[in-house]
């Protein structure tokens, strides 16, 4: 996925590439006085410049129709002065109109009060019943030093199609992590559900295998998985260790609502850190 402020250039220049490993997504970061929007996907350009702070859901509703995805860019970044309309200040009426905010955004976003902020942001709209997903990316103005550790985002698609990977994302089969991977399920009376689908109240079983990250270079930064937290609206309905490599079954029991997992361990010389986020599975009336 690669989005640039107000324009679609990179994509061009991609596609000049001489790869056929990279399956590339279109997208363009709107870059206005009052938020940057993340569309992906859509089928035409939308315009941005028409958006106001209390006009945005006509826009969102636009870029929908045009079959794009709709993600709000690092929420809190600071403003103006320092950097004018980084900051949200759009007025969304409906929220269901979003599709998924950066909660992770920037290097070291493990490490900046932003993105905690960006997580609480989220996590409320979860609560007030919104189907919205979390995303991790990044400004790449330049090019990040050694100390320096970014955020990963990994879909879950059967095959590297450019539509099957945008209908994961817009289901939100998708994690965020700082490293460490992740397998995981839920299975409820003999079918197997991933990140976004949607089960019925009553018995379920989650399954859940984490690994150590493959990237050479978070390598670096030692992050390891300890202990797998349940969330299901907001309650914790599990916090159990979890060891990498060995499969982990957990036998739910679900409400209507939503869950998901973070899991949490050490990195960079600091433990009880959040080392990644899942989207939720989400649990219909009976
Ligand atoms: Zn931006």
């Amino acid at each position: 996925m690669i989005t640039d402020h107000n324009t679609t250039a990179p994509l061009e220049e991609v596609k000049t590439w001489d790869s056929n490993e990279l399956v590339i997504l279109s997208g363009m970061e709107w870059t206005t006085f009052f938020g940057h929007l993340l569309v992906i996907g859509a089928r035409k350009v939308v315009d941005w410049r028409k958006a106001t702070i209390e006009t945005i859901d006509s826009s969102l509703e636009e870029i929908k129709a045009a079959g794009g995805l709709t993600g709000i860019a690092h929420p809190f970044s600071i403003g103006s002065p320092m950097c004018t309309g980084c900051h949200w200040d759009f007025h969304v009426q409906d929220y269901g109109l979003i599709d998924f905010i950066e909660v992770w955004n920037r290097l070291n976003p493990d490490e900046d009060f932003r993105s905690q902020q960006a997580y609480e942001m989220w996590v409320d709209l979860l609560n007030q019943g919104f189907r919205i997903s979390c995303s991790a990316g990044r400004d790449w103005h330049r090019q990040e030093d050694e100390t320096d550790s970014t955020a990963l985002t990994y879909v879950g698609a059967s095959a590297d199609y450019a539509d099957v990977l945008l209908a994961n994302l817009k289901k939100g089969n998708y994690y965020i992590t700082l490293g460490p991977k992740i397998h995981l399920s839920m299975k409820q009376a003999g079918k197997t559900y991933v990140m976004g689908d949607e089960l019925r109240v009553g018995d379920s079983m989650l399954k859940i295998t984490l690994e150590p990250t493959e990237q050479a270079k978070l390598k670096a930064f030692n992050f390891v998985g300890e202990y797998l937290v349940v969330w299901q609206n907001d309650q914790i309905i599990a916090c159990e260790t979890i060891e990498e490599g060995i499969e982990k079954e957990l036998s739910l029991e679900l409400v209507p609502g939503y869950l998901r997992i973070e899991i949490f361990g050490r990195g960079k010389g600091h433990s009880n850190k959040r080392l990644v986020i899942s989207n939720p599975f989400y649990i219909g009336k009976a």
